[in-house]
């Protein structure tokens, strides 16, 4: 039985362009663009507001398609920690060729 199943919790949703993070059970908008707010699964860690890079990150990651959602057994695999490795790693506007 996966951990998420067995013991159910949050995800959190979040606007890279607006830096909004809120947990959630289910699909949510974004109380300031009122669009629907990315599903990055319950093991992402919003970072604080001013983390230009992070932040950056996280917005290529969404226009990437990578999130952290997994059924909670064991996690969901390496993400890379920084916008510079993201950017290595996915292309500067998430096209890697
Ligand atoms: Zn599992
Ligand atoms: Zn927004």
């Amino acid at each position: 039985m996966c951990r998420y199943s067995d013991h159910p919790v949050k995800s959190h949703y979040v606007c890279a362009k607006d830096r909004r993070s809120k947990k959630s059970w289910g699909p949510t908008i974004c109380e300031i663009c009122r669009e629907e707010m990315v599903n990055m699964g319950p093991d992402f860690k919003p970072p604080r507001k001013t983390y230009d890079n992070q932040w950056k990150k996280i917005g290529l990651l969404v226009a990437v398609g990578v999130n952290m959602q997994s059924c909670g057994c064991s996690g969901p695999g390496y993400i890379s920690k920084t916008y510079a490795e993201a950017k290595r790693k996915y292309g500067e506007y998430g096209v890697t060729s």
